[in-house]
């Protein structure tokens, strides 16, 4: 429902070129809010936000998180960050700074305005654990200096930023652990599992699993995940997180394969290859926290959300060979 024009904010998102940044965008603007998106495009696309073009509420700025940024607006969504393993790792020096210094950048900007600030955080704070399902109480188990560590650990000291803020400069905030979200606007090629098992049948290639295909993960389709950051910014009852957001239902990677194979009717067979450095065995989040505190929790089955997302590959598989042609 669009909100009254008395109500009307302007928000900073940062990432709000990419994937979940562009979801959120829309939603803002549809609610009636003004939206700046600060984005230095570097997992992001103009394509994810082309159909905002000429909207008088939606603003594009091109810029680095990691340098100092004075705006001046209402609340901040902090999304900048490359999310999947190919990305993060391209670059893990640009990661880790786009975390840390990312996150005092906008904190800074935060505390000058004295307005709310939300960070996507991410599962991966936890590594790969040792308890199944994650509460918000588990501390994680990571491992410093391993290639995903520019991820994680530069997510977990964002973390501590956003708390020291909180506490040191009453700062309020709101901690989002982010558990794998797909849907529509993923990166065709940014190496993660829905997105190169869909592309993958889609053109009738091999289905690329690695290890036994035995390792799990819980998939929350974009809207509920959006859904979810809306009722956590929102919140007025002291919760500042982190809160788990994600779905619980929990499939094995080779469950995924089979049922994007079976939803695209593709020709293609699996194929077995090695499994990447610290890659974790489990992930499942524990929701209760969300459930009780944000009364939310995910309502799209894992068919319902790979349909429109498969529908979303062919759409750009078409456009990229209509281009070539
Ligand atoms: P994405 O790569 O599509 O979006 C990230 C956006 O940040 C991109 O538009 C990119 O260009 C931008 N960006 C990267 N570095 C930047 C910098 N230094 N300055 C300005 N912009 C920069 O990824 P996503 O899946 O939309 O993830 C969004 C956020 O959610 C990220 O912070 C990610 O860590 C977090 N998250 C995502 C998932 C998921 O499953 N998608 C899971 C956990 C956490
Ligand atoms: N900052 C910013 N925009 C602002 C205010 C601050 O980008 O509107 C940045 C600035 O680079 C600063 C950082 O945020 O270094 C942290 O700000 P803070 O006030 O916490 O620290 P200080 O300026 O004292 O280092
Ligand atoms: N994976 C896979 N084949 C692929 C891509 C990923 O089997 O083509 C596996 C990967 O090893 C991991 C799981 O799928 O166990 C999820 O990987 P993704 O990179 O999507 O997310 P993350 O590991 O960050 O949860």
């Amino acid at each position: 429902m669009p909100r009254l024009a008395d109500s009307r904010k302007r928000i900073l998102v940062t990432g709000g070129a990419g994937f979940l940044g562009s979801h959120l965008v829309d939603r803002l603007l549809e609610r009636g809010h003004e939206v700046l998106c600060a984005d230095n495009l570097f997992t992001g696309t103009k394509r994810n936000i082309e159909h905002l073009h000429g909207n008088p509420r939606f603003e594009f700025l091109r810029h680095d998180v990691t340098f100092p940024l004075y705006v001046e607006v209402d609340e901040i969504y902090n999304l900048a960050c490359p999310a999947s393993p190919v990305h993060y790792q391209h670059d893990p020096v640009q990661t880790t700074k786009t975390s840390v210094h990312g996150a005092i950048n906008l904190l800074g900007l935060a505390k000058r305005l004295r307005c709310k600030i939300f960070q996507a955080s991410t599962s991966e704070v936890y590594g790969d654990p040792e308890i199944h399902p994650q509460p918000e109480t588990y501390w994680g188990r990571v491992n410093p200096v391993g290639r995903r560590a520019c991820y994680d650990e530069g997510k977990r000291c964002a973390e501590t930023l956003f708390f020291d803020y909180h506490r040191q400069h009453a700062l309020e905030i709101r901690v989002a652990r982010i558990f794998n979200t797909y849907g529509p606007r993923m990166h065709h090629a940014d190496g993660r599992v829905v997105s190169n098992f869909i592309m993958q049948a889609l053109r009738n290639e091999p289905i690329t699993i690695y290890g036994d295909g035995k390792q799990t993960r819980s998939f929350c389709y974009v809207d509920d995940m959006i859904d979810g950051f809306l009722k956590l910014m929102e919140n007025e009852d002291g919760l500042s997180g982190p809160v788990n957001l994600g779905n619980p239902d929990e499939f094995t990677i080779r469950e995924l394969a089979e049922r994007i194979i079976a939803l695209t009717g593709s020709r293609s067979d699996i194929v077995m290859r090695e499994l990447p450095e610290d890659d974790p065995k489990q992930r499942q989040p524990d929701i209760s926290l969300a459930r009780k505190r944000l009364r939310w929790e995910p309502s799209t089955r894992l068919e319902d959300g790979l349909k429109p997302t498969i529908r979303f590959f062919e759409d750009w598989i078409s456009e990229m060979t209509g281009a070539a042609h």
